[in-house]
């Protein structure tokens, strides 16, 4: 009988679409299913309560999968490179197979993990099933990265796909190899979604299947709404596969062949996260520094309390403290708000995107080091294929056309629950008489605007502006 191999599990919880978990199984031999809960994640400076939560309901959910097909998941807590190559000794491993993962720390996380196996004459052994296309496999016609989405999207699209694959039948166990409990997070978020392969393969069918996915390209900007697939935590735990999510939500491949409009929005999006992936790959540095490295000399404000105002969705801009506020309660937050609050704090403000960045991975429940960074560079206008840096989002404007009858202003901030349409976006505006209607104060019960929307326009336009022609 074949030696035992080993699947450890990082960001890939699942056992449907799983090339590591099939190679594995083909191989012949018992597989030991194995997580390691490493504190530098569950513990550091981007560490969320919000995520170890999700995280742990992912793992008991392997487990549970994992058990079903005939193994036992084997936790335990430390250092990869030790723990690793500690259960490999113990089985008498000599294959270890993981899911590709991309980020700077995983790269370095994994060398060191192959080179402790190597030194027991053992091996890694990576497989795709964290993104549907490979890095190496969408580049220019000269061999180079694409720093432009559109081009990017469309040799994306032209790259040959694999098959989804099917959960394996059975997982042959083995016995004897003691697993740790797994830990348990506190939230801070009071509702998060649930975590898990069947809560993640629920979702995306009735996504699929409720409609929401034909109305995708016209209802994803809308704020009330819960138009979009809420899949972005199960896309970062892996709990399901993006090849599998974007199969389910009809993808047409084949070059000229046009998927509906829904679903054509929608994978566009799901390469919007590929483009992130991919860039982080290419272009480790942007986690430090910004991508165009000629907007080096912005003068970024240093501004405790003005930040702190924002994080507690303080500012006097109601869609900025909505989104700020649903960040809090639920640990995730609408992609149109996202754009909106990025755009406040550097542009309005002037605080530098690591700032928002490191917030976001605090509180997201899918914070990905990736599309986290892609989208604060986005919207500071330092990145790859970001906005202009002259475009500043007019949160009033943003508020009355993707929230015109204030329904998510309302659910988030409930000072603000009685004010009229007409005004739910310039509430200051109001005459007193009009506010006591409403119940309320401004200064008192809810913040006038702490910055002028004109005059801060003007400031970053002209930080901006200043830096670009150096
Ligand atoms: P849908 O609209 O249903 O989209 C489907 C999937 O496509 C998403 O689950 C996600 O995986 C991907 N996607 C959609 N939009 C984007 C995008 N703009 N960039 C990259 N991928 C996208 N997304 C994260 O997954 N993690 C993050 O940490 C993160 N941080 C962000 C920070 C900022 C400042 C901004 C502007 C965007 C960020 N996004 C991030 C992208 C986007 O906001 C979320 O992916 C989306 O809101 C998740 O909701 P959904 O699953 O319902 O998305």
């Amino acid at each position: 009988m074949a030696a035992p191999s080993i699947v450890w599990f990082r960001n890939d919880l699942r056992v449907h679409d799983h090339p590591a978990l099939t190679a594995a199984v083909e191989r012949g031999g018992p597989v030991i299913p194995l997580f390691v809960f490493d504190e530098r994640l569950t513990a550091g400076r981007w560490a969320s309560a919000n995520r170890n939560a999700f995280l742990v309901q992912c793992v008991a959910s392997l487990g549970e999968h994992v058990r079903k097909l005939g193994s036992n998941l084997v936790v335990r807590a430390g250092r990869p490179e030790e723990v690793v190559a500690r259960v490999a000794q113990e089985a008498g491993v000599q294959d270890v197979f993981v899911t590709q993962d991309y980020t700077p720390f995983s790269r370095a996380r994994d060398r060191l993990v192959a080179k402790e196996l190597g030194t027991m004459g053992a091996r890694l052994h990576a497989r795709r099933g964290r993104l549907i296309v490979e890095p190496e496999d969408a580049l220019t016609g000269t061999g180079k990265p694409f720093e432009v989405f559109s081009p990017f999207e469309r040799r994306w699209m032209k790259v040959p796909r694999e098959k989804c694959l099917p959960a394996p039948e059975s997982i042959p166990g083995i016995t004897g190899i003691t697993s740790d409990r797994i830990p348990t997070f506190a939230p801070t978020a009071s509702s998060l979604i649930e975590g898990g392969e069947s809560a993640a393969r629920a979702r995306l069918s009735s996504f699929v299947s409720d409609g929401r996915l034909g109305c995708y390209a016209s209802e994803r900007d809308s704020l009330a709404e819960p138009a979009t697939s809420g899949l972005s935590a199960d896309l970062h735990f892996g709990t399901v596969s993006p090849l599998e999510v974007a199969s389910a939500a009809g993808a047409t491949w084949e070059p000229g062949v046009r998927s509906a409009k829904g679903s054509e929005k929608f994978v566009s999006e799901l390469a919007w996260r590929e483009f992130y992936a991919h860039l982080l790959w290419h272009n480790p540095r942007v986690l430090k520094e910004n991508f165009r490295r000629e907007m080096e000399y912005i003068p970024w404000r240093t501004a405790p309390g003005e930040f702190a105002r924002w994080t507690n969705g303080e500012t006097g801009y109601p869609v900025v403290d909505a989104g700020m506020r649903q960040l809090r309660e639920t640990g995730w937050m609408h992609n149109r708000a996202r754009m909106v609050v990025a755009s406040f704090l550097t542009k309005h403000l002037l605080i530098h995107w690591s700032e928002g960045e490191a917030h976001f991975m605090r509180h997201l429940v899918d914070g990905d080091v990736a599309s986290n960074n892609g989208g604060w560079q986005w919207a500071a206008s330092t990145g790859a294929d970001s906005q202009p840096y002259f475009r500043i989002f007019n949160p009033i404007l943003q508020g009355k056309r993707f929230d015109p009858d204030g329904e998510y202003v309302r659910r988030w901030v409930p000072e603000l629950r009685d004010v009229p349409a007409t005004d739910i976006h310039t509430p200051w505006t109001m005459s007193g008489a009009a506010q006591s209607e409403a119940g309320l104060v401004i200064d008192r019960d809810y913040p006038a605007p702490m910055v002028d929307h004109y005059a801060a326009r003007a400031r970053a336009l002209a930080a901006f502006g200043q830096t670009g022609s150096r």
